[in-house]
């Protein structure tokens, strides 16, 4: 996954035109910087590249989703449905505006569950927010359906899946608003960054104005810009976005490198009967970002997962037991603990997670085992990675 392997010249290249004006922000200065607009240009190549009208680049790919989140006019005490299987970002991004995360179970997709989502609406729901974890989508079909029956929004978390499709068109075009993150360690990468992208004019309007102070970014004289609503400083700067447009130019080699590299060890992990692959939801083609699969219990699958690093394995993720992807590890959401006091409606309305019966996300998360798919490795080095991988898990079934 990580572009951050492949960093050339062609990096070098686009920072060092930003180098060259020293016009490190992306706005104004328009007589300074000779016509270099980097972020501007990464929105149209995302446009682009994502098959959508519109796209908001911004500082992070947490601020992505508040920026979705709050261009969509979601706010206090809106319920905003994630899952229990997600990087924290998911839950940051939802109290950062004031709205309540709802969490719900996961299923073989290890994404959420189109049911469970069903039975987590409220009257205060505003949102569903599927997350495309590790190179992989939720059921859109079943979650579009959920959402216009319920009027509701779809926003796509595809910070870890760009690339990946789902009939035909591009993870995170599908529904109402789709996020991506451009940090260090995803497929593409800005160093820092994100960007949000809609087909929704109003929302996008929204999105420009409020991820720059609310400034309506009318004439050219900053200072005398309107502000018709309250907004924030979300703003990406030239130096990364520049990064980024050099890798957005890369991401299909990027994908067909990952599509090869994860192709070497699902074959040969598939020669294993007692191993399963994550589903796919029909008419999805992942970004094989991560290679995901199943062994048949949660003791194997941490046996397994000791066994692999200790083969020198490296990259392969237990979930289950991480800190920060998985609703286990967080208790200090769960237990709501803040720096300061959280809203009154956030404190009303969020729920007990300690006790509810995610039984299912365990199921299924607690059998799986991650691995990261990168970009660097020799061809060679792959075969012999997925002969251990398999002698390693055989040895472990057999026993
Ligand atoms: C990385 C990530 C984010 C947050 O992106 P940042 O750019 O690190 O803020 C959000 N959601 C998911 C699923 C991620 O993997």
């Amino acid at each position: 996954m990580p572009g951050f392997e492949l960093f050339g010249e062609l990096e070098k290249t686009q920072v060092q035109e930003v180098l060259d004006t020293g016009v490190l922000m992306r706005y104004g200065f328009d007589g300074m910087r000779k016509g270099r607009w980097k972020a501007f240009e990464l929105e149209k190549a995302l446009e682009k590249r994502l098959q959508v009208e519109h796209a908001q680049v911004v500082s992070s790919g947490t601020a992505a989703l508040s920026v979705a989140l709050a261009s969509a006019g979601v706010g206090s005490g809106d319920e905003v449905i994630m899952p229990t299987f997600t990087f924290v970002a998911s839950f940051e991004a939802i109290l950062a505006i004031g709205a309540v995360p709802v969490l719900v179970d996961v299923d073989d997709t290890l994404t959420l569950d189109p049911q469970a989502v069903k039975n987590a609406i409220t009257e205060k729901t505003k949102v569903v927010m599927p997350v495309h974890m590790c190179g992989s989508m939720a059921d859109l079909d079943a979650l579009l359906a959920i959402c216009q029956e319920h009027g509701l929004l779809l926003l796509e978390d595809a910070c870890q899946a760009i690339g990946g499709t789902y009939h035909g068109k591009p993870l995170g075009s599908y529904g109402d608003l789709g996020c991506f993150s451009f940090d260090y360690v995803k497929t593409i990468t800005c160093g820092e960054g994100g960007a949000m992208v809609t087909n929704n004019p109003e929302f996008y309007k929204n999105s420009d104005h409020y991820s720059d102070h609310g400034h309506d970014h009318q004439g050219k004289d900053r200072g005398a810009e309107g502000h018709p609503f309250l907004g924030y400083n979300y703003r990406i700067s030239e130096l990364n976005a520049a990064v980024g447009l050099a890798q957005i130019s890369r991401l299909d080699e990027f994908l067909a490198i990952q599509k090869r590299n994860y192709t070497i060890l699902r074959e040969a992990l598939a020669s294993i009967p007692e191993v399963t692959f994550r589903r796919v939801p029909n008419g999805g083609e992942e970004s094989y970002a991560f290679l995901n699969f199943f062994l048949p219990n949660e003791l194997l699958a941490k046996k397994a997962h000791r066994a692999l690093n200790d083969a020198g394995i490296d990259g392969c993720f237990y979930w289950f037991d991480n800190n920060w992807h998985y609703y286990r590890k967080w208790d200090h959401l769960k237990n709501l603990t803040a720096l300061g006091n959280l809203s009154k409606e956030i404190q009303d309305q969020f729920r007990d997670y300690n006790s509810t019966d995610f039984s299912s996300s365990d199921h299924w998360v607690g059998r799986n085992i991650s691995c990261l798919i990168k970009l660097g490795w020799e061809t060679e080095s792959i075969y012999e990675r997925a002969e251990t991988m398999a002698t390693v898990i055989k040895g472990l079934i057999s026993n």
